[in-house]
């Protein structure tokens, strides 16, 4: 059975065509500058072989999707013999709210209440809806999945999840600490429980997702019951445009003597903060540690803020759980990165953190990274949100009537 695994931003779409169960990807790609005035870029590799990038019109995201399935079915591009063996589409939606703390075959109900999410999540939902939207009328008839990065974290307690705040700012206006990433979280805690031949329910991890966005998790009996993102993807950690957390009386202070609009101050604290703000050089790991190398103090100091301040999350999370089985590093950063690791470990030794430094910095896949002596071992593992969601929406087809 084929699934198609949609991901939709405001202006692009990124695909994955997955046979269940065998998990193998037939063909992958992205369409970008969907709905503006240039042509958008269509990028498709089928199986192993990457087609040169082309310009298409894709005005909006259903004369994407139409490309995309057209590349799928006809010509040399093509990997299915009919739209009709694409069975089922996945998509990742941003925001579930307090509604779904599982993945959903979408319906009347599950629509609105997707809509309803779009306040929580003004820039992700609606792209995510216009996604489904236009897949239901690429292939009427053809069931769709809502995969929600919020549903891991909804087993969060109510100590882990309120903020101080008068009750009605909770009931009213739903604000709380939702925590973004879910699926990776749960897709690196699975592979985990795995590899150690357990189920799920029987490890406690401390998973580290960093990448442009970054957040950890605590996991306890394989459910999340905490994470360091809160009511958006601002909270937490440092991330690469991001300042993650500060002071919220920065925030008044930036208005009423900095003399800047609430407008001024999101764009700072979401778009120019973080890695790129702080260091000046960019907001690609990649090239702060490039600049680290060639003797950049200021981006040196950036390295050290995240690292120390993933680590303080670590320590935290280590303290709340009643066994550590592991730490997770995965996405961008933390699958490919030793020397973040190693930056982050280095605050770690007081909890008995150590890791094997050659295993380390020459690691590439799935695996532990840390030296026999550690009292917690250290794990790299590759995360794979799209398969997450084909996963989801396979078993939620075999579970219908
Ligand atoms: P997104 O959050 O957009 O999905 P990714 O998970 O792909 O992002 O992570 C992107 C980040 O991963 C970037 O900061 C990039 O510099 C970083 N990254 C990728 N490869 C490496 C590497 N070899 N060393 C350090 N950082 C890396």
């Amino acid at each position: 059975m084929h699934i198609l695994v949609v991901n939709c931003g405001s202006s692009s779409l990124k695909f994955q065509l997955i046979a269940l169960p065998s998990e193998r990807v037939a063909a992958k790609g992205l369409v970008e500058r969907i709905g503006q005035a240039v042509n958008a870029q269509f990028r498709y590799t089928a199986g192993e072989r990457d087609f040169p990038k082309k310009a298409v019109k894709a005005p909006d995201h259903s004369a994407a999707i139409q490309q995309v399935i057209t590349a799928l079915v006809e010509g040399e591009t093509a990997v299915l013999k009919a739209k009709s063996d694409i069975v089922a589409f996945g998509h990742r939606v941003v925001h579930g709210g307090e509604q779904f703390s599982d993945s959903q075959l979408i319906d009347a109900p599950v629509m609105k209440a997707i809509k309803q999410c779009c306040e929580l999540a003004p820039l992700h939902n609606p792209a995510n809806l216009a996604g489904i939207c236009a897949c239901q009328e690429a292939l009427p008839g053809v069931p769709n999945v809502a995969v929600f990065d919020t549903a891991f974290h909804q087993t969060m307690q109510p100590h882990a999840f309120h903020y101080a705040l008068p009750p009605r700012y909770y009931e009213k206006l739903h604000i709380r600490r939702y925590g973004f990433h879910g699926t990776s979280h749960k897709y690196v805690t699975h592979k985990f429980a795995e590899v150690q031949k357990k189920t799920p329910d029987e490890v406690n991890l401390i998973t580290c997702h960093l990448g442009n966005g970054s957040s950890l998790a605590a996991v306890q009996n394989g459910r999340s019951v905490d994470t360091s993102m809160g009511f958006t993807p601002l909270q937490g950690v440092i991330m690469g445009t991001r300042s993650g957390d500060i002071d919220p009386a920065v925030v008044f202070y930036l208005i009423e003597q900095g003399g800047m609009t609430v407008d001024a101050v999101n764009d700072l604290l979401n778009k120019k903060s973080g890695l790129l703000g702080f260091s000046g050089v960019s907001s690609d790991m990649r090239d702060i540690l490039a600049a680290v190398d060639a003797g950049n103090e200021r981006a040196a100091l950036a390295l050290n803020m995240c690292a120390y301040g993933i680590a303080k999350y670590v320590g935290a999370y280590h303290a709340i759980l009643p066994r550590t089985d592991a730490i997770v590093f995965t996405a961008g950063i933390g699958e490919n990165s030793g020397p973040v690791r190693a930056a982050v470990c280095a605050h770690l030794a007081g909890i008995g953190v150590a890791l094997d430094d050659g295993r380390n910095m020459a690691h590439r896949g799935i695996g532990p990274v840390s030296s026999p002596s550690s009292r917690i071992p250290v794990w790299v593992i590759p995360t794979n949100e799209e398969l997450m969601i084909a996963r989801e929406t396979y078993n939620l087809m075999q579970a219908r009537p």
